[in-house]
């Protein structure tokens, strides 16, 4: 295979009214009569920067038009929220704006999940992604904290499976004390949202069971007594998008616009730290995020790097190895 047959194709545009001709590129007429799983991130309590319902509807508006069976879908989280139950968080996506006479399209929130096999480790797939063969991804461009960044990969890879593979993935994330810095304010322990660390005096104990790596306490603690041990949770990623899209029909938008330092899941995910790029498209999510990735270091060098201290290619990298996807893409501006 020579180098153009393995360039994936990425479709990059600014203004979101390109989305119809955009689609097209990627088959959508493929999607007619379809029901159609729309991956989506509706954004925690407080959070700014999520993908607009405005931007959605128009990928809605596309796929109706093509007469497709659209509907909005993500799976209920791991840690303390009201997104952590079906409910709870069919009415943050209310709140949100996600909701039928909006957007013209229903909203499912799954909690349950299919086990699929990657690379030997099980990813529950939630149940209706796990059903349905025709998908668009819109996924919001990010930092965060544990993985450098998160876009496409990110959204499947933990956002399309259950909280057991959640708790899963994020289990060999976990603090590590550094008691010559800390001086016991407590601050870590009072903001961990599963109660996990203990400051009494001059001591400082974390209970390893109830800790689910979520990286809160380090964010929050200002000496820097407390970092990360990363057990490779871009892996995982990789491996559970893998899991969650094989042998599907998927169109991937990143949408690259509010680049925040943290995650949507973050209520507040601190300052915007690259201006806005626009959106890229692909039906390769690794080229997808790589593209992505490549733009934003254009404009700000390293920025993830930097600001994480993790590498946010890994993940792509990893998604190649695995067979995901390719990280050679051709861009092609619309
Ligand atoms: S926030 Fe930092 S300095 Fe304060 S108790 Fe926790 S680890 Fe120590
Ligand atoms: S990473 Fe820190 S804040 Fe998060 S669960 Fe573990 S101890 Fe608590």
């Amino acid at each position: 295979m020579g180098e153009k047959d393995r360039l994936k194709k990425v479709l990059f545009f600014k203004d979101p009214n390109r989305i119809s001709d955009a689609l097209q590129g990627f088959g959508i007429d493929d999607y007619s009569g379809k029901q159609t799983l729309i991956k989506l991130h509706m954004g925690e309590v407080k959070n700014k920067y999520f993908s607009k319902p405005e931007f959605v509807k128009l990928v809605v508006d596309v796929l109706l038009r093509k007469s497709a069976k659209p509907f909005l879908y993500d799976t209920t989280v791991l840690y303390n929220s009201r997104r952590r139950y079906v409910e709870g968080y069919g009415k943050v996506a209310d709140m949100h704006g996600f909701k039928d006479e909006n957007i013209g399209c229903g909203v499912i929130i799954d909690d349950e999940g299919i086990p699929v096999v990657v690379e030997g480790n099980t990813y529950f797939v939630g149940n209706k992604l796990y059903e349905v063969k025709h998908i668009v991804g819109i996924s919001h461009f990010k930092g965060h904290i544990a993985s450098g960044m998160g876009a496409t990969i990110k959204n499947f890879g933990m956002g399309g499976v259950t909280r057991e593979s959640k708790k899963f993935m994020h289990h060999g994330c976990k603090p590590i004390f550094n008691e010559e810095n800390c001086c016991y304010c407590g601050v870590c322990s009072e903001v961990c949202p599963f109660e996990a660390i203990e400051v009494k005096d001059e001591s400082w104990n974390i209970k390893e069971d109830a800790c689910f790596g979520c990286g809160v306490c380090i964010e929050n603690c200002k000496y820097d007594a407390i970092s990360y041990v990363r057990n490779d949770l871009s892996y995982f990623l990789a491996c559970s998008t893998k899991a969650c899209v094989e042998k599907k029909k998927v169109i991937y938008i990143n949408d690259v616009n509010r680049i925040a330092r943290n995650c949507d899941c973050d209520p507040d995910s601190g300052p915007i730290i690259c201006p806005d790029i626009g959106y890229f498209m692909s039906d390769d999510p690794v080229a997808v995020d790589a593209a992505s990735l490549d733009s934003i270091n254009k404009v700000k060098p390293d920025v993830f790097q930097d600001i994480n201290k993790v590498d946010p290619y890994k993940q792509i990298r990893y998604g190649e190895k695995i067979g995901l996807g390719s990280s050679s893409y051709e861009l092609i501006n619309l």
